[in-house]
């Protein structure tokens, strides 16, 4: 279960603290050693540590992305953290807002999951623990010091577990317009459950919304019970903004006061309940995990995988090989 748990965390994006210092080449670039080291802040333990950043990154990719998924998606989700991180050390003489001291947490809320040695042969068993762990260590090495820029500059590399066939603007789940956070295709999404159900009763309704539902009389037919209304919809048709027993709110603020599994929902009332379906797991933004999985298993590398997730988006070596 804590494998399930711990392998299908999501990134969310919330900070952008990144000052731009990557350019094209013809202003000095900023190279980042093999042997750069981050500071990490542990909630648990509530102390800093200080790793090598290619250290680093294998508990991350470890703590995001299944170990089981094909070696290119992995090199794929190393890219990607690796950009997040650097872009967070970028931000020199600024201070990391929520842990003074450290450039990067744990906590895949703050940005994203990081996992330690002993985490992971407790997550894996210590059998799978050595070719797990060499399998995701490979995955950072062949990929060491690569990191995505759009334009010169470092992007946000948002992911998710599955997007159910279509990823999102990243507009229409956050404020912000990133030219290279499009809607694109994902025909290969291998999320073995991308649809789940879950019912909530008019009361968890109104405690979870802040809604009177429970005063009203709720029924009718998929998606048109006229106490709960699309106001707005997603480029790609997802709601974006609802009408519930008068209140509105956006969809994003309804799968997290829900704990939908994604924004990507259609409803149904029917006696006194109301049953939400979810297709796909995160916010749909970026790169789609379980997309990657499936354009590796049809023989796409991680570049190819990264350029089809992260429009126009260019891999720039930061390391000397
Ligand atoms: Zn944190
Ligand atoms: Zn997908």
């Amino acid at each position: 279960m804590r494998r399930l748990v711990v392998g299908f965390l999501f990134l969310s994006i919330a900070l952008v603290l990144g000052l731009p210092y990557i350019f094209n080449g013809q202003i000095p670039v900023k190279f980042f050693s093999g042997t750069t080291i981050v500071r990490v802040y542990l909630h648990g333990a509530d102390r800093i540590v200080k790793i090598p950043l290619e250290d680093y990154l294998v508990g991350v990719v470890a703590a995001e992305m299944p170990a089981e998924f094909p070696l290119e998606a992995l090199k794929a989700q190393a890219v990607a953290a690796r950009t997040y991180a650097v872009k967070r050390l970028g931000a020199s003489g600024v201070e990391n807002p929520l842990h003074q001291g450290a450039d990067l947490c744990d906590d895949h809320r703050h940005g994203q999951a990081w996992l330690s040695r002993a985490d992971l042969k407790e997550l894996w068993g210590t059998l799978q623990y050595y070719q797990y762990y060499y399998k995701v260590k490979q995955a950072v090495d062949e990929t060491r010091g690569q990191v995505l820029t759009y334009q010169g500059q470092l992007i946000d590399p948002a992911y998710h577990a599955s997007c159910g066939g279509r990823t999102e603007n990243s507009e229409d789940v956050w404020k912000f317009e990133a030219p290279y956070l499009r809607s694109v295709p994902c025909p290969y999404d291998m999320d073995p459950e991308p649809v789940q159900t879950v019912s909530y009763s008019l009361e968890q309704l109104d405690q979870a919304l802040g809604t009177n539902l429970a005063a009203l009389p709720v029924s009718g037919k998929q998606n048109s019970p006229a106490e709960i209304k699309t106001t707005e919809k997603t480029a790609t048709g997802r709601p974006k903004a609802l009408l519930i027993g008068g209140c509105p709110l956006s969809a994003v603020a309804v799968r997290d006061l829900l704990g939908l599994r994604s924004t990507n929902f259609s409803w149904k009332a029917e006696g006194g309940e109301v049953a939400f379906t979810t297709t796909g797991h995160g916010h749909g933004v970026g790169l789609c995990q379980y997309g990657a999985k499936g354009m590796a298993l049809h023989g796409y590398n991680y570049r190819t995988i990264l350029g089809h997730y992260y429009s126009g988006v260019e891999i720039i070596e930061t390391v000397k090989r």
